[in-house]
């Protein structure tokens, strides 16, 4: 579903990746575990079209990603692209429900339709009692499931979550872990997940150690 052939990247002088191979096939929960400045949010930034490798190539189902540009780089990531941080930038003004609707608004979709997906997506992620409170109203792991509504209201193909539990306890963290698997079997939903969470690294698929600008 999603290859990264050859990625390489800079800052400045100092190479942080270094030519790296990777594959995620659909429905797979995989997680990327490695020292701190190894370089796994910049692979995630730059398979998720945030950020462009300086050399090598990103496809996603056939379309090669990283050479996309302006609003067709903007389209496909709303359509196809779901994020996850560890602060999850939720904004502070508007409801739950409404920081989950935002992104499928903002794609042009339909008001109601976009309405109706953020419920079931709150009440499959257990925060549908909370529907109308600000994200400061919200427990951390509340936030955080709000966040993980939000990634997907546009049914993306892939999400890319960045240290998701970071700022979780660890019942939260766990709880957080289960909704990831039970949405991978609703919706076949793909995953590639940061973590310095061995327990969520132990329930991954598959588990990816990058070192050194590397995956090994
Ligand atoms: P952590 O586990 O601490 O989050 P990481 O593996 O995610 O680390 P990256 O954030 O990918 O690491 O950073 C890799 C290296 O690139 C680090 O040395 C970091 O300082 C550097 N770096 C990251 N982003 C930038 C930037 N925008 N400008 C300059 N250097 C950067
Ligand atoms: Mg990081």
């Amino acid at each position: 579903m999603i290859s990264g052939r050859q990625i390489h990247k800079s800052y400045g002088t100092v190479p942080v990746l270094k030519g790296v191979d990777i594959d995620i096939n659909k429905g797979e929960v995989v997680s990327i575990v490695g020292p701190s400045g190894s370089g796994k949010s910049t692979l995630l930034h730059i398979l998720g079209t945030l950020d462009k490798p300086d050399s090598g190539t990103v496809v996603m189902n056939e379309t090669p990603i990283s050479s996309l540009t302006g609003k067709q780089l903007a389209a496909f990531r709303n359509k196809n692209i779901g994020f996850v941080f560890q602060f999850h930038h939720l904004l502070p003004e508007f409801s739950a429900i409404e920081n989950v609707c935002i992104p499928g608004w903002l794609a042009g979709r339909k008001k109601k339709e976009v309405l109706e997906k953020a419920k079931e997506l709150l009440a499959v992620l257990g925060v549908d009692h909370r529907l109308e409170n600000k994200p400061g109203e919200l427990s951390g792991g509340e936030q955080q499931r709000v966040a993980v509504a939000r990634a997907l209201i546009n049914q993306p193909q892939i999400v890319f979550a960045d240290e998701p539990t970071g700022n979780l306890d660890t019942a939260n963290a766990r709880e957080l872990h289960d909704l990831f698997f039970s949405l991978r079997k609703r919706f076949q939903q793909t995953f590639l997940i940061v973590t310095h969470n061995e327990e969520l690294a132990t329930l991954s698929d598959r588990t990816l150690h990058m070192k050194d600008g590397l995956i090994a």
